[in-house]
């Protein structure tokens, strides 16, 4: 398999793709490895995990360097998030052995009753190019750490991001029978599902989920899926500074080029503020550095595939037809590389696809709303449920509109933030299931219901 850089079109590196045969060689190494990794204790289990935190961290800068080369994220943002990931080290450090014992419950007579927490077995964690850290550590190290061992495919766009993590793992003590990366794309995705694993964890569009969904489910094994969303925020009028409401909508919107699930893609302001937004807004995105995402000034970089470019003229194409006023940017750059103009839209409407389909891309559309009613009706017009946001002082009239989202998660006054404290989970087409929180280790164990008496 060829790995391109998307910023420069060179090519990095070919790298030996995952067969039918192999997946069906490494499967049976975890199988077997699983029966022993279930016997260490926690512990011993999360040891390796905190070893592995440090030798990423010690690894930064190689690290770093590799995700940039092959997504086009800028460095800084890679930096970020490999920094950022960090915390599901610590959070599993500060909690998985009590979230992993057993409940002890004293029953009446001299009976007991205890609730085991037992590892599914070998789990198969398919997953998005977009945040590989953050989205892998969601699912493998939370897998590991519960007793299961993970053929874990990184996205053919993030490979060697997924070979580098791979190699960490196994020099900070986790067993080759117990880790495994099936390298390749979709056709080794497709081969994953129908292989027998006793649980599928996948991350990435909603299609995909969709598609493994129906093709699993006749095996009767846990499906979580972490999807898309078309993620709502609305401006109200009694925001302390307009500007800094602009500012961070606007690293919500663009950050990581937008390519993250949880980004910005569409925002609704309060008629009294909207031009003074509008204004800070086009300042605010004017000023963002657009480049070769290698230099430490870039903000946009390149998006990582190039398929995604049609997808976004044609987003820009169909608004401005249906009466959308263009602002800013519209089009892809000349020259090499996958670099789209951040793009500013305003007289959007519902009719048009930049509200309603996932843009995943340097776009946005802006809509005046006239009172709180009419944004919470457009905020909820959607099929997606994965995140919903508003800006505004007011804590009680913010509350009112983020309890009326049909969404996995809320925020008031920040938006496009994961954390391991809380669960992340999706509504609707953005998922089934969750990750992080006490409940994202649950997701990788069944409960064991064990009735004792003394006799
Ligand atoms: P895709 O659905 O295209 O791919 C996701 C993974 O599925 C990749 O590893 C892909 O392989 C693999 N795959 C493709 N076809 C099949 C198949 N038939 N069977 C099994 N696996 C298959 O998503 P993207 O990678 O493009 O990710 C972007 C999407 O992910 C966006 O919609 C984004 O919102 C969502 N996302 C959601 C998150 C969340 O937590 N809710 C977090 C991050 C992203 P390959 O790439 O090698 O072709």
């Amino acid at each position: 398999m060829n790995i391109y850089n998307p910023s420069n079109e060179q090519l990095l590196k070919s790298i030996q793709e995952d067969s039918a045969q192999s997946l069906q060689d490494k499967l049976h190494q975890l199988r077997q490895g699983q029966i022993q990794w279930e016997q260490k204790a926690v512990a011993d289990r999360l040891e390796c995990i905190l070893k592995f935190g440090e030798l990423v961290q010690e690894n930064i800068d190689d690290l770093a360097r590799i995700l940039t080369s092959e997504t086009g994220k800028p460095i800084q943002q890679s930096y970020n998030e490999i920094r950022g990931a960090h915390n599901r080290v610590e959070h599993l450090k500060n909690n998985a052995e009590k979230w992993l014992a057993d409940n002890v419950i004293e029953g009446l007579e001299g009976t007991y009753e205890k609730i085991m927490h037992e590892p599914l077995g070998v789990v198969a964690n398919i997953s998005a190019w977009n945040f590989p850290y953050n989205v892998g550590y969601n699912v493998f190290l939370y897998a590991l750490v519960a007793g299961n061992s993970v053929a874990y495919k990184p996205s053919e766009f993030a490979a060697l991001t997924g070979l580098a993590i791979t190699d960490l793992l196994y020099k900070a003590g986790i067993p080759k029978d117990v880790f495994q990366c099936i390298v390749g794309d979709g056709t080794i995705g497709q081969a994953m599902l129908e292989a027998d694993f006793e649980g599928y964890f996948f991350t990435g569009s909603y299609p995909t989920g969709l598609h493994i969904l129906k093709e699993v489910s006749p095996k009767m094994v846990p499906v979580q899926l972490e999807l898309g969303g078309k993620d709502p925020l609305y401006i109200m009028d009694d925001v302390k500074e307009v500007k800094v409401a602009a500012i961070n909508a606007a690293e919500g919107a663009f950050y990581n080029n937008g390519q993250s699930c949880c980004a910005v893609e569409r925002i609704y302001v309060h008629e009294k503020i909207y031009n003074e937004f509008v204004e800070y807004f086009l300042e605010e995105v004017e000023g963002y550095v657009i480049g070769d995402p290698v230099s430490e000034k870039t903000f946009i970089g390149s998006l990582t595939r190039k398929g995604q470019l049609n997808l976004l003229r044609n987003q820009v194409n169909d608004a401005t037809s249906k009466g959308a006023k263009l602002l800013l940017g519209g089009d892809e750059l000349a020259g090499k590389g996958n670099f789209f103009a951040p793009t500013i839209l305003t007289e959007v409407n519902h009719e048009m696809l930049v509200m309603k389909e996932e843009s995943f891309g340097p776009i946005i559309g802006i809509q005046k709303v006239n009172n709180d009613e009419e944004a919470i009706a457009l905020m909820k017009d959607t099929e997606y449920g994965l995140t919903a946001a508003v800006f505004a002082t007011a804590q009680q009239r913010a509350e009112k509109v983020l309890k009326a989202m049909n969404t996995g998660t809320v925020y008031w006054n920040c938006c496009d933030r994961v954390s391991p404290n809380v669960p992340w989970s999706g509504r609707n087409k953005s998922g089934v299931g969750a990750t992080l929180s006490s409940q994202g280790i649950r997701a990788f164990t069944q409960p064991k219901a064990y009735h004792w008496r003394e006799v």
